[in-house]
């Protein structure tokens, strides 16, 4: 079967498609074929060598994924060959990952893909829902009329964040890069959208406050604005770090003035249990139509390299997906 393979960590021209043999599954594992895999920024982390855990190589990248069973294990239950699943895996290696036709899978790691969602849509749960899930509702445990600012809404997490957020009767605002990722971030449930490159956009979030601030942050970029999040918190305000690419200096007196707390977010350090609580309401939210994958550009498993550059690239629009 083909896969993306990487032998050495480095730029995107590391990913090389490849024949590998079809995994077989152990008793407590299946087999997937899959038809769609997302690409997230952890994935670039990863096969640059610059992620805290390094899978041994050479490897398959990718967490996320969609697909039918093609083969279960002696004792795996309750699922058979044909259902329609979508895969949230542990990043960092330790089973091979979703660039690939077919991809070994522990139980856990497989979740029904309701009807209404393709395979492509199915690609862009897993990391994307999750992490906002978690940090959402698990983490800061943002409550109805809150008022959320989510950090960088236009990419996966973001708009994930933002249909969680306003389907659970928060006021949202959101933030983005280009016009086209702004138009998105309203239509998905922001009731504020305004560029994070604009000079004056930290107060105008104040004015839409009416100078009170907001309740929780969802931060996808904390080394550039952690310091202005805590200024634009109010009294008991939350600060969740989802993304984080380097250093920042803060002044501990703004978290201080407003009894405010700063929650660093890992999907990976998620407990079992809590992990099957996030992907339950997942799944419900997908069949209420609550949630809606956004897919913004697919590419061939064989472009993952075009792939991997373009998830760098500002002016995010949803999931970027591989079509297998
Ligand atoms: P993505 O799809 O590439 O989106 C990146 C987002 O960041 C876009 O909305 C982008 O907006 C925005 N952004 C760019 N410059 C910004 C700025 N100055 N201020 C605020 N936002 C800015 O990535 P993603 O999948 O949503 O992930 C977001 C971040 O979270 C990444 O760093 C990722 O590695 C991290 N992450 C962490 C976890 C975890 O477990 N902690 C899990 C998933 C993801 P424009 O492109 O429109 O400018």
């Amino acid at each position: 079967m083909k896969a993306i393979c990487v032998h050495a960590f480095g730029g995107p021209e590391v990913l090389s498609l490849e024949d590998v043999p079809v995994p077989v599954p152990g008793p407590h594992q299946v087999v997937v074929r899959v038809h769609a895999a997302g690409v997230n920024p952890v994935d670039t982390y990863i096969r640059a060598g610059a992620y805290a855990s390094k899978p041994n190589l050479p490897y398959i990248p990718g967490s996320d994924g969609a697909g039918t069973i093609e083969a279960i294990g002696t004792d795996v239950h309750g699922i058979k060959p044909g259902d329609r699943v979508y895969l949230l895996k542990p990043g960092g290696g330790a089973l091979p990952g979703t660039y690939a036709e077919r991809t070994l899978c522990d139980v856990p790691h497989v979740h029904p893909l309701p009807r209404n969602l393709s395979f492509e849509q199915g690609a862009a749960i897993g990391v994307a829902y999750a992490t906002a899930y978690r940090a959402l509702v698990q983490r800061v445990q943002a409550q109805p009329a809150e008022t959320v600012l989510v950090h960088g809404a236009s990419g996966g997490v973001g708009i994930a964040s933002v249909q969680l957020a306003s389907s659970r009767g928060m006021t949202v605002i959101g933030t983005a890069g280009s016009k086209r990722g702004l138009e998105l971030v309203r239509t998905e449930g922001a009731h504020f959208a305004l560029s994070h490159n604009n000079h004056d956009y930290i107060e105008r979030i104040r004015e839409f406050t009416a100078g009170r601030g907001v309740d929780v942050i969802l931060e996808m970029l904390a080394n550039v604005n952690l310091a202005k999040d805590l200024t634009l918190l109010a009294a008991g305000g939350r600060v969740a770090v989802i993304g984080n690419r380097g250093t920042i200096e803060i002044n501990p007196r703004d978290a201080m003035a407003r009894d405010a707390a700063i929650y660093g977010v890992m999907l990976w350090n998620t407990p079992p249990r809590e992990m099957q609580g996030i992907q339950a309401a997942l799944v419900a939210g997908f069949a209420n139509l609550t949630l809606r994958p956004i897919v913004g550009r697919t590419f061939p498993l064989a472009e993952a390299a075009q792939a991997h550059q373009a998830v760098m690239a500002p002016g995010a629009y949803g999931k970027i997906v591989l079509t297998v």
